[in-house]
């Protein structure tokens, strides 16, 4: 069982086809979110440490590349059968060290599979164009070439996803990788590295650090580091996108989202409220694609709300990893206060609490925050602004359908929105006005699948080509046009 050696140690470094230990460095306690006890350290890297690995990941990349396509994507085979295998303990360090309950973990675990498989298609995603003839006895052809070191900085609510948004594309294109997770949950990427080590990929050619900003500063700084893949929070993406844009780095940045989910009257109420419950209280609220503003139009308020309200309340709360539970804690102490926090604000500025959260969090050892409803929310209030990343919903009603679409598109993110509707024309016309990347209709998280692009907008995204999917294939490889003449 790897999942429980692993609890056990102190997490470490994996470069050059090696786990390192963690001598000399600063380690920093992990805890169980649900009981509050540690399980395990995590040593952070220091600029020496990415200094060291990147020039390791540029000799392998300087052999990788040379290395024909359909025997890079290889070890990726190998790679998704042993996360099959291995799917139920990755999924319960992940309940372990993030809180998410055993099916989210699973569910996250089965999405990241897909992203390995999509990167299998590299043979095939790589191809360029081709024209004959594009003047007398002249032929055209683009190719795709990798780009070098690669880093990828990922955030904490989706340790087994993320991380595989980003390298399989990357290793598969001909790159080298540098990965540096979250430092609050370095169980499962670790985990799932040593799973890569198994499957058999050169040394040098994935690299994991674990650490902080002073890991990521020296990553963005680091010259032979060519392009940063990140995703986190938007003050962060922001800092990323600009630090490694100035040094012409090409930079994919996701950051934060409030997500709107808007009910008209004509909404199957039932299956409305089963999604809403799903989407702003599924993982505790840390999903970036979380609905945290339900936005009911016209006369659907009073009833959805009752239902909603019902059934929130016979919501169970508990250590994900037991039968039966509905929500999980948030990531660490730090976090629930912060989101005790906002739910303060809300009473402060006036808000109406139809579920109050706070109560969950105060018997027991773990870091819970009970789902929480705020009815009354008006859109100037701090909780209808602000990204909380808990489980926490405000409800803002409206009269119209375009009265919701102006809500919403005055929102400075713009990743993901949902709309419940029995009518195709007001989807239809809700997708084509909204601001926002993502679009549910009838579905409450709007997660698009490995071979289509996660596509947020606004402050929800910096860069240009969005993460996984096609574009994952153009952010990791350089094109070339080739015109040639034979004589
Ligand atoms: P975070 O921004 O605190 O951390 C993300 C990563 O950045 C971590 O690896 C962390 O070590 C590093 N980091 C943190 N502060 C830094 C700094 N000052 N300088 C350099 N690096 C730094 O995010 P988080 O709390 O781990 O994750 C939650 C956030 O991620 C939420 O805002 C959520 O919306 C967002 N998120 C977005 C998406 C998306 O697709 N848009 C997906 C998942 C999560």
């Amino acid at each position: 069982m790897i999942g429980t050696e692993l609890s056990l140690q102190t997490v470490s470094f994996y470069v050059n086809g090696k786990f390192t230990n963690a001598e000399g460095r600063p380690v920093m306690p992990i805890a169980n979110p649900a009981t509050g006890v540690e399980i395990a350290q995590v040593a952070y890297a220091s600029a020496a440490d990415v200094d060291r690995t990147v020039e390791i990941a540029h000799a392998a990349y300087l052999k990788w590349r040379e290395v024909p396509v359909v025997d890079r994507v290889q070890p990726l085979y190998r790679y998704k059968a042993l996360l099959e295998k291995h799917a139920n303990d990755l999924a319960a360090a992940l309940t372990m060290e993030n809180g998410k309950t055993a099916d989210d973990a699973r569910a996250e675990v089965r999405r990241a599979i897909q992203m390995v498989e999509v990167a299998c298609g590299m043979p095939t995603l790589m191809m360029g164009d081709s024209l004959n003839d594009i003047a007398a006895g002249i032929d055209s052809h683009t190719i795709r070439q990798p780009i070098g070191v690669c880093a990828g900085i990922t955030p904490f609510n989706f340790p087994a996803m993320v991380p595989m948004w980003m390298w399989p594309f990357a290793i598969a294109a001909g790159n080298t990788f540098i990965l540096k997770p979250s430092e609050k949950v370095p169980l499962t990427p670790t985990m799932a590295t040593t799973l890569l080590h198994e499957a058999g990929l050169p040394a040098g050619v994935f690299n994991l650090l674990h650490g902080d900003k002073v890991a990521v500063d020296a990553l963005l700084h680091h010259p032979l580091v060519r392009a940063v893949s990140f995703v986190g929070s938007t003050p962060v993406a922001k800092y990323i996108y600009t630090t490694a844009a100035a040094q012409g780095k090409r930079v994919q940045a996701l950051g934060g989202a409030k997500n709107h989910l808007v009910v008209m009257p004509d909404a199957n109420l039932e299956k409305t409220v089963e999604a809403i419950i799903g989407s702003a209280f599924g993982a505790a609220g840390e999903r970036c694609l979380a609905g945290s503003v339900l936005v009911p139009v016209g006369e659907v308020a009073e009833p959805l709300l009752a239902l909603l309200t019902k059934k929130v309340n016979a919501m169970k709360l508990g250590d994900g990893s037991q039968q039966g539970i509905d929500m999980g804690p948030v990531v660490t102490k730090e976090h629930k206060a912060r989101v005790e926090s906002y739910i303060e604000k809300g009473v402060a500025e006036g808000a109406k609490p139809l579920c109050d959260g706070r109560a969950a969090g105060r018997d027991g050892g773990g870091f819970f925050v009970g789902p929480t409803i705020f009815d009354n929310v008006r859109p100037d209030m701090t909780i209808a602004r602000e990204e909380i990343f808990g489980p926490v919903l405000s409800v803002i009603r409206v009269k119209t359908l375009d009265d919701a679409i102006a809500l919403v598109n005055q929102s400075r993110f713009g990743n993901a929105t949902s709309i419940f509707t029995g009518s195709g024309k007001a989807a239809r016309e809700y997708s084509a006005r909204i601001e926002v990347g993502m679009i549910g209709v009838n579905v409450g998280v709007a997660a698009p699948m490995a071979f289509f692009p996660f596509a947020g907008w606004k402050q929800s995204f910096f860069g240009d080509l969005h993460a996984h999917g096609k574009d994952a294939v153009m952010f990791y490889t350089e094109q070339k046009v080739i015109m040639s003449r034979w004589f």
